[in-house]
This record gives C-alpha cells, sequence and structure tokens, in this order.
C-alpha cells in the first residue's frame, strides 16, 4: 500500500503543539512522530506549517426546508465552503416531516447527502413529537444516529414540544444511549412578545431581538438542564448566545451534571447593532437565539476558557437576501431565521480567539475538533492526529490574511455576514481520509466523495475540559 509522510511541520493537538511527522496509508493515519523511517514513502514537505485534525462542525443545516423557502446551500456548494475553511466532517440536521418517520427523515437526509464532498453523520431534528416517534427514538442507533435535537422555541408550530414530552423523550434517549441537543428559548413567551409587537406595528428585523430577550433564553435553558438532571440524561445545550444562559451552564457544571454546551462565531463578533442597521440589512443578522449586545463576547470567550462550553459550531443555515430573507419585510417573524458561517467559523476562532489572546492553539483544537467528535459520537475515529484515525488534516497557515468578499466564498449564498471583515489564520490545504480535499482557495474535493460516518454516543464524553 501507498504511503504518504508529511513532514517538518507542527503538530498541534488538543493537547499540545510539537514538530513531528504524519504517515498515512490508506486513508488513515498509521504513525505520528519525530523523524519517522521513510521506507519508500512519498514526503510532503509542509515545513513552517501548522497541522491540526480536521474541523468538525456538529451544527450544520444544508438543503433544509423552513417558513416556505428552502435553504441556498445544499450539499454541493455547502461542503464546498466547509472544506475551503478547514471543516472536514459536518453532522447536519435531518429534519422529520411533521407526519413522518424519524426513520423517513434519515433516509430523506441520505438522498441530499448524495452530493457531499467531506464526510458527514447526521442528527433527527424532530418536528412533531408524537408516542409513535417516541417509540422510534431507539431504533436511531442502529441506523448511525447518536443524536437528537428538540425544540422548547416555535410556539404555533409542531417543533415546539411541551415540558412532559422533552422530558419523556430525555428517559427514552437516556436508555438508549442517544444525546438529546435542545434548542432552548420559552416559545411561549416569545409567541405572546411577538404578537404585541405586531399588534404595535413593530415590523423591522431589530424586533426579532427584542422578542427574544436573554432571560427567555436562561430560563428555557435552566428548566432544559434541570428536566435532564430529573431524567438522569446527559443534555446538549446548543448555540448558546448570552452569559445569562451561559451561567445556568455554569451552575449545572457546579453541580456535576453532565451538560454540554456549545456557542457558534456570530455570537462572538456580531451585535444587536448589526440587527438594527439601516433598512432591512438587518435582515440578514436574524438568526436564533438573536443576536445580544457586546458585554456577552468575553464571557463566552471565558465560558470556553474554563470548560463550560465545549464546543463551537457555525449553525450554518443560509437564506439569500434576495428573494429569502425579503419574505419578512413587512412582518420580522417571517424572515427565514439562520445565516452562513460554514466557511469562516475556523478564521472567525483563530482571527479573535487566538490572535486575539482569549485562547490557545489547542483549545482552538479542542472546540473545533476534538470535543465535537466525542460529544457528537465520533471519538477513536475523528478529532485527533493519531495512529488510527481518519487521515483528516488542516494544513494551517496561522498569517494566512483574507477579507472575506462574495467572489472568494464558496458557497451559494448572495450574502455574508462577515462581509468585508479581514481574517488572519486560514487553511493552505485540506486533506479528507488522506485525499487532497482542498488548496489555496481551491476545492478539489469532488461530489460525492464525502462519506456518512455512523455515529455512537459513550459516556462519559468528552471528559474534563481541555485548556
Ligand atoms: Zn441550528
Amino acid at each position: 500500500m501507498s504511503r504518504t509522510i508529511m513532514a517538518g511541520g507542527t503538530l498541534v493537538t488538543a493537547e499540545a503543539s510539537f514538530r513531528g511527522d504524519i504517515a498515512v496509508a490508506d486513508g488513515r493515519i498509521t504513525a505520528v512522530g519525530a523523524d519517522l523511517p521513510r521506507d519508500g514513502a512519498e514526503v510532503l514537505d509542509v515545513s513552517g506549517a501548522l497541522l491540526m485534525p480536521g474541523f468538525i462542525d456538529g451544527h450544520t443545516h444544508l438543503d433544509m426546508p423552513f417558513g416556505g423557502t428552502v435553504t441556498a446551500d445544499d450539499w454541493d456548494t455547502g461542503t464546498a465552503a466547509a472544506v475551503a475553511g478547514g471543516t472536514t466532517t459536518i453532522v447536519d440536521f435531518s429534519l422529520q416531516d411533521v407526519g413522518g418517520t424519524l426513520a423517513g427523515a434519515v433516509e430523506e437526509w441520505q438522498r441530499k447527502a448524495a452530493g457531499a464532498r467531506i464526510d458527514y453523520g447526521l442528527h433527527v431534528a424532530i418536528t412533531n413529537l408524537t408516542e409513535e416517534v417516541k417509540a422510534e427514538i431507539p431504533t436511531l442507533s442502529a441506523l448511525g444516529v447518536s443524536t437528537i435535537k428538540i425544540f422548547m422555541a416555535y410556539k404555533g408550530t409542531p417543533l415546539f414540544t411541551a415540558d412532559e414530552d422533552l422530558f419523556e423523550a430525555l428517559q427514552i434517549a437516556r436508555e438508549a444511549g442517544i444525546l438529546v441537543l435542545v434548542h432552548a428559548e420559552n416559545g411561549d413567551v416569545i409567541a405572546k412578545l411577538q404578537a404585541q409587537a405586531l399588534a404595535r406595528g413593530d415590523t423591522a428585523p431589530r424586533f426579532h431581538a427584542l422578542t427574544r430577550p436573554e432571560a427567555v433564553e436562561a430560563e428555557a435553558t435552566n428548566r432544559a438542564i434541570r428536566l435532564a438532571e430529573v431524567a438522569d440524561s446527559p443534555l446538549l445545550v446548543v448555540h448558546v448566545s448570552c452569559a445569562a444562559a451561559l451561567e445556568e451552564v455554569r451552575r449545572a457544571h457546579a453541580r456535576g451534571q453532565t451538560v454540554y454546551a456549545e456557542t457558534c462565531p456570530q455570537y462572538l463578533v456580531f451585535t444587536y447593532d448589526d440587527l438594527a442597521r439601516e433598512g432591512f440589512e438587518g435582515a440578514k443578522y436574524v438568526l436564533s437565539p438573536p443576536l445580544r449586545d457586546a458585554s456577552n463576547w468575553e464571557p463566552l470567550w471565558h465560558g470556553l476558557q474554563t470548560g463550560d462550553l465545549q464546543i463551537v459550531g457555525s449553525d450554518h443555515c443560509s437564506f439569500n437576501y434576495a428573494g429569502q430573507k425579503e419574505l419578512g419585510r413587512d412582518d420580522f417573524t417571517l424572515i427565514p431565521n439562520g445565516a452562513p458561517g460554514l466557511e469562516e467559523r475556523a478564521a472567525v476562532l483563530w482571527t479573535h480567539g487566538v490572535r486575539g489572546g482569549r485562547i490557545s492553539e489547542q483549545l482552538f483544537v479542542a472546540v473545533l475538533s476534538t470535543n465535537q467528535a466525542r460529544v457528537h459520537g465520533m471519538a477513536g475515529r475523528k478529532g485527533a492526529l493519531a495512529p488510527g484515525f481518519d487521515a483528516d488534516i488542516v494544513v494551517w497557515d496561522p498569517d494566512r490574511t483574507v477579507t472575506a468578499t462574495q467572489a472568494n466564498r464558496h458557497g451559494r449564498v448572495d450574502y455574508s455576514p462577515y462581509e468585508g471583515m479581514t481574517f488572519t489564520g486560514g487553511p493552505a490545504a485540506v486533506y479528507v481520509r488522506g485525499a487532497l480535499a482542498y488548496r489555496d482557495g481551491e476545492v478539489l474535493a469532488e461530489p460525492g466523495s464525502g462519506r456518512f460516518v455512523e455515529r455512537a454516543f459513550r459516556q462519559p464524553a468528552p471528559g474534563p475540559a481541555v485548556r
């Protein structure tokens, strides 16, 4: 079998940085160490570069219907954007049909994912938690699905899940070895505040945030955590946006409860002021939970440092400004929720986190890759530079400076919230299972080259936070 040695780079893992070679054969890492024997292997000189395990994004929405429209990025363009940002595996949300089964959702998403350029796993987002669906939850493990998502928000739609159903799902999931992800916002209060705002004639994008205040997220976060405590179940709180919600996670950790928590780059660099931009521009920043004020930035960075937040996912959910975001011109509740960020996630975190002196390069790797693999059930296969792991490798150039423009992006959406922002640090090359998938601005991975990753949630995961 043919062997390749990536030689002379600095390996950055969740634990340490050190000079070393990586040997790759048949898509897997076979050895890591200083001056590995060549034995006729092809040698790839990567001196001067940082080598990291491929980034994993456990939170994406590709080819997803929402409010009568469908996300701008499908699996072809979405995974092109991903690999251009150093991401080699995503876990996307299969959306249950309101009258359908969970297996049906997985089947439908497997069909959509046929064009994937990188590896992928699938969550199931439960949109209608009936008795039949509850009974189906334990069967997901056999499909390689280790996670379900439940919505406490979106009152008035079947997504909205009452406490008794959420609680029962936590009990069932615990028995089945399935991890429950929650969208934690109080759906009752949001529905009331939205109706009151519209009755007053407050229809602009910024009312999206004003009708979803921080306490609404903090309350639901605490409620989900306490329900999980009673059910004796682990829990993953996705897209934590503010200090108040983070505080509930921190309190759970102080009690010794197993709660994982994710934040997203948009909550670290944007604010309510973006939502309040002139005219209808704010629609580009309508996502849920909403953007907060800048006083939340440092607490979120601190949460990453302390390990109360273990992962950073993009929540990439792209809708074009023209024709899609515009659906809500006269009513902010009709603006499709979400923004693109798959391509920018690591660059934001390196520029503002590592270069900004807020996180170490080890923590950068932990929250983008190693912890992602553990929380999302891919430990032992993804998320580390170690023998036996898939050879998903990012050759990271810490000094590469790029200003985000429509021309240099790889997704399909017609705008980016990051437009005009300058990032320092980005991938020079990306390998997926040993194959060159991206180099110098060009996506080389073909549609359909990505493989499905069967996942299994194992406790305890992910272990103590890496600092
Ligand atoms: Zn999401």
